[in-house]
């Protein structure tokens, strides 16, 4: 097996592409690791029994912060958001801010379907809170086989319930779904599997929603470990680095987004910190977000690895979709 140095800042050296950090616009929150399943892609390693949840007091402490800063975005990330215990009062907190900021929640739609979570569909309308949910096919055995028995059925009831209450049909109440692939592979053309997707959906489900965004799957975690037990850890790598696209770089979401842990600790993006790669300030300490402050965080620089090649491959990739067409 080839062994792989860190070279993706020789990559971003050669193209001419720095990786430099913009303005912050969206402060993303993963609140836990804690899941009713166990996807084979999740980055997260989440799962039912993980213990790992952001407590009220921080929550205090990173609502406090958020407060007093512009960032116009606050993304919801998990884990299954909506079983953190003070999930709804985060984003009651968020919704009586003077200032208005978008609120976007990364829905395992399935959660809906589960016994003591029958109040989550209506509470997200009701917040017009902006939905991203995960929904890598359009047929079930593919959706089965990478997140587990029964969840496309308990997806498409999920959706039928949504689409009820307005959401992919009223403005003001959007829902995307998220594609990735099935394997150690990149993602198709974007703007192609959308339309393939709202012809399906509709077609047999009666279902609409407004984008789809396509992720690619990446080096870590979980499905690191999948690719590692098929032996296709090192292709994979091959593959992303090969098809490292230097257009790609300045739409990057580490450029723009301040990550938060559990704990309240600073990462660059979601991947970092799965990957244990904080934000290092003075002696490698890390920062916890209500210590940051957003002008000097814009100086700080974005820690990279080989794994960083699964955002910069073909189209790119970000918690947004695609980066270039
Ligand atoms: S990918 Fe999402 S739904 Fe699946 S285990 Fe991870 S956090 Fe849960
Ligand atoms: S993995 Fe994170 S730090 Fe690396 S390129 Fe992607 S978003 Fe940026």
């Amino acid at each position: 097996m080839p062994q792989f140095q860190n070279d993706f800042d020789t990559a971003l050296s050669a193209a001419g592409a720095p990786l430099t950090r913009a303005r912050p616009e969206i402060l993303q929150i993963n609140v836990g690791k804690l899941c009713n399943l166990t996807c084979v892609h999740c980055h997260v390693n989440a799962g039912p029994g993980r213990k790992e949840i952001i407590t009220g007091e921080t929550i205090d402490r990173v609502l406090d912060w958020f407060a007093k800063t512009d960032i116009p975005t606050l993304d919801l990330t998990g884990g299954t958001p909506e079983m953190v215990p003070d999930f709804r009062r985060l984003v009651e907190a968020v919704r009586h801010f003077p200032q208005p900021r978008r609120v976007m929640d990364r829905l395992n739609a399935t959660i809906l379907g589960e016994p003591g979570y029958e109040w989550v569909a209506d509470f997200l309308a009701e917040h017009r809170i902006e939905i991203i949910a995960s929904m890598p096919c359009y047929e079930p055995a593919n959706v089965n086989a990478q997140r587990g028995n029964g969840v496309f059925d308990a997806s498409i009831a999920a959706f039928q319930k949504l689409n009820a209450l307005g959401y992919g049909r009223d403005s003001g109440l959007q829902m995307h779904f998220v594609y990735n692939p099935n394997g150690a592979f990149l993602p198709p053309d974007q703007d192609e599997l959308e339309a393939d997707y709202k012809r399906e959906m509709a077609e047999h489900f009666g279902i609409v929603f407004n984008k789809l965004y396509c992720i690619a799957n990446m080096p870590i975690a979980r499905f690191a470990s999948y690719l590692k037990r098929n032996n296709q850890y090192a292709d994979y790598l091959v593959t992303l680095k090969d098809a490292f696209n230097p257009g790609t770089v300045a739409g990057l979401m580490c450029r723009n987004t301040i990550n938060v842990s559990w704990e309240g600790a600073v990462y660059d993006c979601d991947f970092n910190q799965m990957m244990n790669l904080p934000l290092e300030g003075a002696e490698g300490m890390s920062f916890k977000v209500w210590d940051l402050d957003p002008e000097t965080f814009a100086q700080t620089a974005i820690r990279t690895g080989n794994h960083c090649f699964g955002c910069t491959a073909g189209s790119g990739s970000s918690c947004g979709g695609a980066l270039v067409s």
